[in-house]
C-alpha cells in the first residue's frame, strides 16, 4: 500500500466526460489498495473567464474579492469529481482550501502556502475515503480565501503531498512527460525517465512549461517524488498502475539518478531583447545604478554580461529583458542616464536564448566547447553567453532558434534512444 496524491490540470477536467475519465484513474489506484488524495484545477479556460469578469467589474478591484471569484472554478471541479467517484462506488468527498485548512500568507492573488494540517486527511485515509481537494486556493490570515497565482494547483498538490507524507505526487496533464527538448521543434526528442529537481527548475523557467516553477522548488525542498504523466491514456492500460515506474517522467532527487547523462535537455526562451550600454564609467555602484531602477520598474533582467575594461576606466554592460519590456526598460535607462553615465545605448529584439541543461556537466569538461563548435559549424553567431554549474545559455538571433535547438540536441546524443 502506498499514499498517492494525484493532480489533474484544467484540460484533464475540461468537461464531464474527462472528469469521468479522471475518476477511472482514481479508481485504479484505490482498487490497488492505495490511499489517495486528488487535487484538481478548474476546467480549462474557466479561470481566464473568471479573471476577465473581475476586470470587467472594475479594473482596480479588491484582490480579496478577486480571490473569492477566481477560486470558484476549483470548487466546481472538486465537487463534480467527488460526485463522479461516488457514482462508481468510491467513498469520496470534496475539500475546499479553507476546510483543510491550507494556511497561506496575506498576498491575495499570489499567496504562498504557510502550513497545511494533514491530520484530518490522514485520519480519513484510514477510513478508506478519497479526498478531492480544490487546488489553487487556501485560507489567508484574514480568514478569507486566498489564491496562489496562476498555475498554482501544481503547488497545492506538492504541498499536500509533503503535508501527508505521500510516497508520490502524480501530476496528470495533457503531455505524457518531460522531453529532452520541444518535440514540435525536434521530432527526435525523447521522453526522459528521470529529471533532477535542479534540472527541472532550469527547464521550467526556460519554457518547458509543464509545471509551475514554485511547485518544483517546493518538491525539491521537501523531496517530494513527482511524476509528470498523461491523463489522456486509457486509465486501465497495462503498466498505468505500476507503483514504482508508472509511464511518465519522475522528477526527483539527483541521488535517485544513477546513470547520469552529461546533458539532460535543451530548452529555449523566445522573444528576448538585448540592451547594451557602451562606455560606462568602470566604478563601484554603476551596476546598482542600472539594475536598481529596472528592478523598481518590475523589469525582469535575465542574462547580464559585463566586459573587463582595458585600462580600468570604461566598460560595456549587456543584458537581456523580455522583448515586451524593452520600451519600458529604455525609458527607465534614459531617465537614469545622468546617474548611470553611459555613452551610447543599443538594443536588439527578436532574440532567442537556447540553454543546455544537465547536472552531469558539473563533473565533465568541454561541454560548453562542444556547443560553441557545433553552432559555429552551422554559421550561427553567438551574441552572449552565461553559465551556471548545470546550465549553459546562449543568446542568438531568433531566426536560428530551431536550427540551434536541433543541432545541440544531436551534439549531446539526445537523439539516440
Ligand atoms: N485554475 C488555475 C489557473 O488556471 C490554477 C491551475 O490551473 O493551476 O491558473
Ligand atoms: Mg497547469
Amino acid at each position: 500500500m502506498a499514499r498517492i496524491v494525484m493532480k489533474f490540470g484544467g484540460t484533464s477536467v475540461a468537461d464531464m466526460d474527462r472528469i469521468r475519465n479522471v475518476a477511472r484513474h482514481v479508481k485504479r489506484e484505490v482498487d490497488a489498495g492505495h490511499e489517495v488524495a486528488v487535487v484538481v484545477s478548474a476546467m480549462s479556460g474557466k479561470t481566464n473567464e473568471l479573471v476577465s469578469w473581475t476586470r470587467d467589474a472594475s479594473p482596480m478591484h479588491d484582490a480579496r474579492e478577486y480571490d473569492a471569484v477566481v477560486a470558484s472554478g476549483e470548487q466546481v471541479t472538486s465537487g463534480l469529481l467527488a460526485i463522479a467517484l461516488q457514482h462508481i462506488g468510491i467513498n469520496a468527498r470534496s475539500w475546499q482550501g479553507w476546510q483543510i485548512p491550507i494556511r497561506t500568507d496575506n498576498a491575495h492573488g499570489a499567496a504562498r502556502i504557510l502550513e497545511i494540517d494533514g491530520t484530518e486527511l490522514i485520519r480519513r485515509f484510514g477510513e478508506g475515503q478519497v479526498a478531492v481537494i480544490a487546488g489553487f486556493q487556501g485560507l489567508g490570515p484574514d480568514n478569507r480565501i486566498a489564491t496562489l497565482g496562476r498555475g498554482g494547483s501544481d503547488t497545492s498538490a506538492v504541498a499536500i503531498a509533503a503535508a501527508v507524507k505521500a510516497d508520490r505526487c502524480d501530476i496528470y496533464t495533457d503531455v505524457d512527460g518531460v522531453y529532452t527538448t520541444d518535440p514540435r521543434i525536434e521530432p527526435k526528442a525523447r521522453r526522459l525517465k528521470k529529471v533532477a529537481f535542479e534540472e527541472m527548475l532550469e527547464m521550467a523557467s526556460l519554457g518547458a512549461k509543464v509545471l509551475q516553477v514554485r511547485s518544483v522548488e517546493l518538491a525539491m525542498v521537501h523531496k517530494v517524488r513527482t511524476f509528470v504523466r498523461s491523463s489522456f491514456e486509457d486509465p486501465d492500460a497495462p503498466g498505468m498502475g505500476d507503483l514504482l515506474n508508472p509511464p511518465g517522467t519522475l522528477i526527483c532527487d539527483e541521488d535517485e539518478i544513477v546513470e547520469q547523462e552529461v546533458v539532460t535537455g535543451i530548452a529555449y526562451a523566445k522573444d528576448e531583447a538585448q540592451i547594451s550600454l557602451r562606455r560606462l564609467a568602470d566604478r563601484p555602484g554603476v551596476s546598482a545604478a542600472i539594475f536598481g531602477p529596472l528592478a523598481e520598474a518590475h523589469i525582469n533582467v535575465d542574462m547580464i554580461v559585463q566586459n573587463i575594461s582595458e585600462d580600468g576606466s570604461k566598460t560595456d554592460m549587456t543584458f537581456t529583458v523580455p522583448s515586451t519590456d524593452v520600451d519600458k526598460a529604455m525609458k527607465v535607462l534614459s531617465d537614469a542616464k545622468d546617474k548611470i553615465g553611459y555613452d551610447v545605448i543599443q538594443t536588439e529584439s527578436g532574440l532567442v536564448k537556447v540553454s543546455v541543461i544537465g547536472i552531469g556537466m558539473r563533473s565533465h569538461a568541454g561541454v560548453a566547447a562542444s556547443a560553441f563548435r557545433a553552432l559555429a559549424e552551422k554559421g550561427i553567431n553567438i551574441k552572449a553567453i552565461t553559465t551556471s554549474e548545470i546550465k549553459i545559455s546562449i543568446l542568438i538571433d531568433g531566426a536560428y532558434a530551431e536550427l540551434a535547438v536541433r543541432t545541440l540536441h544531436s551534439v549531446y546524443g539526445l537523439d539516440k534512444s
